[in-house]
């Protein structure tokens, strides 16, 4: 497994984030930037996205390859959903937060009106602004963000692929089925990859700079202080590592 990884990863570039300063690191973990216009990322060819996106250049080299090797065996892997600035995170949030997005079929801000119980129920799937993996550039959502999609012969498929050879480009399944080892956090995501040489380094650094104080600047936010986020953060599918 550990040797997979080695094979492919460049030894001078697999540590990519040593070129960061301690501000700009910081800027990324939580979404402060534009990775349109940031020099360590790059836009995703057409081919392999369904809109336009960027990527950590590291990250996204090693998922062309991994791609590319899932084509030869008859498998599309098609990003969904890739890096997310605060702000892009912070709509995602609010609208489910305002009942603009239904979750489960309802309007949030009718059927939960206690503002805890609400907040937990958007946390099922969503991370608060700021605290997502998808700020880092080296996290992915692949073919559908839909939980039926991966009961379907082609999701079968898809994610029986994904936990086989994903390892082998770096990548893994940051939210694996709960289960005594993963207890708490956010539900099974079959969809949502993790390049880990890399994100290994982000998460590290927002778990250890995490305070509680930071979390602000959207609505729900004084409601998420009271819950438990670490547990959310930490609560994570560790790859072996
Ligand atoms: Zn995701």
């Amino acid at each position: 497994m550990v040797n997979a990884q080695a094979d492919y990863i460049p030894e001078e570039t697999a540590n990519d984030l040593k070129h960061f300063d301690h501000i700009q690191l910081k800027n990324i973990i939580h979404g402060k930037f534009d990775p349109a216009v940031h020099s360590a990322f790059v836009k995703i060819d057409s081919f392999y996205s369904f809109k336009e996106m960027y990527m950590l250049s590291e990250a996204y080299d090693a998922f062309v390859a991994m791609a590319n090797a899932a084509a030869k065996d008859s498998i599309n892997l098609k990003i969904v959903s890739a890096t997310r600035d605060f702000e892009h995170q912070k709509t995602l949030w609010e609208n489910k937060w305002t009942g603009k997005t239904k979750v489960d079929g309802k309007k949030l801000n009718l059927v939960l009106r206690d503002v805890i119980r609400r907040a937990v129920k958007i946390l099922e799937y969503t991370a608060p602004p700021g605290y997502t993996r998808h700020h880092w550039g080296t996290d992915i959502d692949l073919n559908s963000v839909e939980p039926e999609y991966f009961e379907t012969d082609e999701g079968i498929k898809v994610y029986q692929w994904l936990s086989i050879h994903a390892v082998e480009f770096g990548f893994c399944q940051t939210y694996p089925a709960k289960d005594e080892n993963r207890p708490h956090g956010f539900n099974e995501e079959k969809w949502h990859w993790s390049y880990f040489p890399i994100s290994k380094t982000f998460w590290e650094d927002q778990i250890s700079q995490f305070s509680s104080r930071n979390i602000s600047d959207f609505k729900g936010a004084n409601a998420v202080k009271k819950i438990k986020l670490l547990n959310y953060l930490t609560s994570i599918n560790h790859c072996g590592n």
